[in-house]
């Protein structure tokens, strides 16, 4: 039954042909952590922290958000946690900014375009990932990433929010790792520029597929045509990690095409180190890498 098999699998580290295979969970609220840790997650892969500001009628405040990161630190006990920074815009709305309605949500102010639209908001919650790091092993990840000089800018304000809190005697640690999401076709093509500047790339299939293959991830009518497994989207996510691999980074996935189990075979010869998948996915994704376990 599941409960044993869940306390089978539960401390198991992937080990396959020498290769240790990271398996961790997406979550968007910070309670599913408990779901993370009860299906034996590796770490956070992906914390959506969207639904902080989504679940309001204003801004959550900085302490707000460094209570909520905070606490998924602490309860992952050092193991690795990637808190995405905001990715609002597309299909997910924030009344309350009062942004100008657009043609074409998901190719318009999104994500980090709107975190560099507005510094102010962007600066708030770095600050508050920042302040939560003395708590755990973070990650911080930028979503939507297209080019360098947009990597550059949010790496500045990152800068910036390190000084303003180092200026203010405010405790935050320096070991955090900074990545980036590959979700956008221009990222990936220029993955080997991008890999010299952070740490690790987290693949974002789900973005990366609608805007690779011109097909809106909603749309039921062109669904049709949303093919993880077609050519074009298994190019790109070699070339991702071979990019990333030849400049010492590490690659994850974290879009739905990393819980699809026709995949993991191909997506493991191809490199891939760490797959993110909703908590319950978690223990088919370990059986179907099998190999040897590490653990108890
Ligand atoms: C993705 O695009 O694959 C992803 C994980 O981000 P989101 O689904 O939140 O857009
Ligand atoms: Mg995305």
């Amino acid at each position: 039954d599941e409960k044993s098999e869940l306390l089978k699998y539960k401390n198991i580290i992937v080990n396959k042909n020498g290769r240790l295979i990271e398996i961790a969970a997406n979550i968007g609220r910070k309670e599913e952590v408990d779901l993370a840790i009860k299906y034996g997650a590796d770490g956070i892969g992906l914390f959506r922290t969207e639904f902080l500001y989504m679940d309001k009628e204003t801004l959550p405040t900085e302490d707000e958000q460094f209570e909520a990161y905070k606490y998924v630190l602490e309860k992952m006990d050092g193991k690795p946690v990637i808190i995405r920074t905001l990715d609002i815009g597309g299909d997910k709305h924030l009344p309350y900014l009062n942004l100008e309605k657009e043609q074409n949500p998901f190719l318009g102010l999104r994500a980090i375009r709107l975190c560099l639209n507005r510094i102010d908001l962007f600066k708030t919650q770095l600050r508050a990932i920042l302040r939560a790091s003395v708590y755990g092993n973070l990650k911080i990840m930028f979503p939507m990433i297209s080019g360098l000089e947009e990597l550059r800018k949010a790496k500045g304000i990152l800068k910036e929010a390190e000084e303003e809190l180092s200026f203010q005697d405010i405790k935050y640690s320096k070991d955090y790792k900074l990545g980036i999401m590959i979700e956008v076709p221009s990222a990936a093509i220029i993955s080997d520029i991008l890999a010299k500047e952070v740490d690790f790339f987290s693949i974002g299939t789900n973005d990366l597929i609608q805007y690779t293959l011109a097909v809106d991830r909603m749309n039921q009518n062109v669904s049709y045509l949303y093919e993880p497994s077609h050519p074009s989207i298994l190019r790109l996510i070699k070339i991702v990690i071979d990019n990333a691999h030849r400049e010492g980074i590490w690659v994850g996935m974290c879009g739905e095409m990393a819980s699809d189990l026709s995949m993991t075979e191909t997506l493991f010869e191809m490199g891939l180190d760490e797959f993110s998948v909703s908590p319950p996915m978690i223990l088919n994704l370990k059986k179907k890498l099998g190999g040897t376990y590490e653990g108890n």
